[in-house]
């Protein structure tokens, strides 16, 4: 049975009638696995499912995206260096018994955030969602 993937912005015309400047497309996949991008009329025309039923799906998509997104960044060697530099800023404190606070304290983590983000960037990129839409 066709399935509603999500939606994409970056695709305007539906591969159904060809109507174009749709303001996103449905991501349908066909019985045959095919991915095609529909209007929204189309979608449930080809699917033969209330918008309900594909806005649904929609949303169930985009919430294993974000699963398997923040499942991909937390296992990602950046995340955990991340985690490593703040542990060891931390333990540095406790060794000292000052805390870094403002620039120090941000620029002894920067490098490691930085390398982070950008990954937590491509990963959320990977599967459509925002950075922001898991937490970590
Ligand atoms: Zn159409």
């Amino acid at each position: 049975m066709s399935k509603a993937l999500g939606t994409d912005d970056s695709v305007n015309a539906c591969m159904c009638c060809g109507k174009a400047n749709l303001k996103f497309t449905v991501i349908i996949e066909l019985d045959n696995g095919e991915i095609v991008h529909y209007g929204q009329v189309c979608a449930r025309r080809n699917t033969g499912k209330t918008q309900r039923a594909i806005t649904s799906e929609i949303n169930a998509a985009k919430a294993a995206a974000v699963r398997s997104a923040q499942a991909d960044y937390l296992a990602s060697p950046e995340y955990l260096a991340e985690r490593a530099r703040f542990a060891e800023r931390e333990a540095l404190a406790r060794k000292t018994g000052t805390d870094l606070i403002g620039r120090a304290a941000a620029e002894f983590v920067r490098e490691a955030c930085e390398a982070a983000m950008a990954v937590r960037k491509a990963i959320a990129d990977k599967y459509r969602v925002s950075p922001w839409s898991f937490p970590a």
